[in-house]
């Protein structure tokens, strides 16, 4: 990716935007956004990086691990970590009897109209969602400079295959009502420059993760992951 440097009021870097510690006091890490555990080697060069406290870096890592692993299964069709393409995904399995034991009771089989024996998966909401507004965070605050400290009134995920096509043209097109973003934001010189920029979205890893954010009135954050997995997150103002 491309690195683009932001002017945003440093002021706005004196919390943690996860738990809303006061940065100086506490021990701080660089966390990329999003996670690199969700991304796939070689991983691109610039990712996005916001400056977070060391607690909150270290306490994603678990949900994570179960979003990557649920992910995998449910594109593989199978909890067999020899069927998995993704090598994390495999090690995750192959290492974790108790997670690979909870993907398998995620499943459940049934029987097609023709015959066919399909997989449906159900996800534990929570971790997921936990993921979700983590990175939703991290964007916002790594495109527009705001930490969105309050829990936001609305988080969602879904596989894309599942929207309608009307759902699906609304999904990637995040319209920011024609604004333009503020003067020293990232989002504002990706737009004017077009940096990692297709459509509305913000390609971290062509096929593996994309984001895009607009702020107007609400803060809206969508990713997609694996171009499976749809997300949305918004807080209003
Ligand atoms: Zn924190």
């Amino acid at each position: 990716m491309d690195q683009i440097e932001e002017f945003v009021d440093e002021r706005q870097k004196a919390w943690c935007i996860h738990c809303g510690g006061w940065i100086v006091e506490l021990e701080t890490n660089r966390d990329h956004v999003p996670s690199k555990s969700l991304l796939r080697k070689p991983y691109p060069t610039n990712l996005p990086v916001v400056q977070v406290c060391k607690a909150c870096n270290e306490g994603f890592a678990l949900d994570e691990e179960y979003l990557i692993g649920f992910l995998g299964c449910v594109l593989a069709g199978s909890t067999d970590p020899n069927r998995q393409d993704n090598p994390k995904v495999e090690r995750i399995l192959r290492e974790n009897a108790k997670l690979r034991a909870r993907m398998d009771r995620a499943r459940t089989e049934y029987q097609t109209l023709g015959g066919e024996t399909r997989s449906f998966w159900k996800p534990e909401t929570e971790r997921v969602n936990r993921v979700i507004v983590k990175n939703a965070r991290g964007h916002a605050f790594f495109e527009y400079g705001e930490p969105m400290l309050t829990e936001p009134e609305h988080v969602w995920s879904a596989p894309l295959e599942g929207l309608t096509s009307e759902q699906r043209a609304a999904f990637e097109n995040i319209g920011s009502g024609g604004l333009l973003p503020e003067v020293g934001s990232r989002m504002l010189t990706r737009v004017m420059t077009g940096q990692d920029l297709s459509g509305d979205w913000v390609i971290v890893q062509d096929g593996i993760y994309r984001y895009a954010v607009a702020q107007f009135g609400v803060m809206l954050v969508r990713s997609v992951l694996f171009e499976y997995l749809a997300t949305e997150v918004y807080w209003s103002e």
